[in-house]
């Protein structure tokens, strides 16, 4: 099988330099342990925070050694009780053909509910991170006014949705390109903005008009918190998500320089890490399962094909060239 390690640290913006796909024989299955095959892998944003060798909520990863992310895989071999061949399975050793792991890390999924690779979107971890962000720390209210930025990506196009099927009075969203925006309002947004078109301050102000915002789920930091900030209710609230504006960032990061606006205001800033909320994932599969059923979520995927592209996909998810989640396709 073949694997991707990590060839070096990037600086600032990743390049095809930093990764090296190698050929590696996979290790005899010991007691417990099943043998996976890998159909589809995640790149994610927060890999990259991975990549740098600094202190931080998950490890860095190590050079020459394969990276690590969630994955959907074919068990092909079973020494766990709980596993047969043939069984799909979600679990953290992407970036690779095989993986060979223990049985209890390896959970198997229900595909009669949603394709397999839904597993590392709507019914994965950015789903979890939409849904337990916007409702536990958020703490969103129906007939709150929710803005969203990343709002056409995995976490963002979500969260919008959420706040619209649990009453939201309005949701604002921003992306990066005209087709996004419509797909925001297609998806049933009722404003969207493309963040290149002008200021995101005044963008935000025209489509909040009056009602100003009561919550921003920041997926993207900077500029936008700054705006958000500026334009939110008393009383207001933020989920810090992400800050992905600055991951490629090689100086100091950028504002918001309005940070005392909180005081006046009583806004809440809360930053979390969905990892730490892991009592609310069973709410939220059988809530996510429902408004799957119902039809009142819907997801977008954006497919890379081959383990070989997979550095390039990582690169372009943070360029802006996935619509929902960006997934790679092994196999
Ligand atoms: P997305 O699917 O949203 O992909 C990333 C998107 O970021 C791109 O599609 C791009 O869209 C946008 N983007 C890139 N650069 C900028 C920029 N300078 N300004 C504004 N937007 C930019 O990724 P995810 O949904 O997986 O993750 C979204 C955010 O959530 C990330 O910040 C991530 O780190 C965070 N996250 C946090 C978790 C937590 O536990 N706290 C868990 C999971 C994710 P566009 O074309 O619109 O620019």
């Amino acid at each position: 099988g073949r694997e991707i390690h990590l060839a070096s640290r990037p600086t600032g913006w990743p390049s095809e330099e930093n990764f090296r796909l190698t050929e590696v024989t996979v290790p005899e299955l010991q007691d417990g342990q099943v043998l996976v095959r890998n159909l589809h892998m995640s790149v994610d944003p927060y890999m990259r925070g991975r990549m740098n060798d600094v202190k931080s909520y998950v490890p860095p990863f190590k050079l020459d050694a394969p990276l690590e992310g969630g994955a959907i895989g074919e068990v092909v071999e079973s020494r766990s009780d709980a596993h047969k061949p043939g069984d799909k399975v979600v679990h953290w050793l992407g970036w690779r053909d095989y993986a060979v792991l223990d049985g209890a890390r390896a959970r198997v999924i229900d595909t009669d509910l949603a394709p397999a690779s839904a597993y590392l979107g709507v019914l994965g971890m950015p789903g979890e991170t939409a849904y337990i962000g916007l409702t536990k720390v958020a703490e969103f209210r129906e007939g709150d006014v929710v803005f969203v930025s990343g709002a056409a990506g995995a976490v963002g196009s979500l969260v919008g949705q959420i706040a619209k099927v649990m009453g939201a009075k309005k949701v604002i969203g921003s992306a990066g390109s005209a087709e996004k925006v419509q797909r925001l309002l297609d998806l049933g947004f009722d404003e969207a903005f493309n963040y290149h078109d002008g200021p995101v301050k005044d963008s935000l102000k025209k489509a909040a008009g009056a009602d100003g915002i009561d919550v921003y789920f920041d997926n993207v930091g900077g500029e936008h918190l700054e705006a958000a900030l500026s334009v939110m209710n008393k009383g207001g609230r933020v989920a810090m998500c992400g800050a992905i504006s600055q991951y490629n960032d090689k100086g100091a990061a950028s504002g918001p320089r309005n940070l005392a606006l909180a005081i006046g205001k009583e806004i809440t800033l809360r930053g979390f890490i969905v990892g730490s909320y892991s009592r609310y994932v069973d709410e939220f599969n059988t809530q996510m399962a429902t408004w799957l059923q119902e039809g009142a979520v819907s997801y977008d995927e954006t497919f890379v094909d081959g383990l070989e592209n997979a550095p390039q996909a990582f690169i372009d998810l943070m360029k802006g060239a996935n619509k929902g989640k960006m997934i790679v396709n092994l196999g």
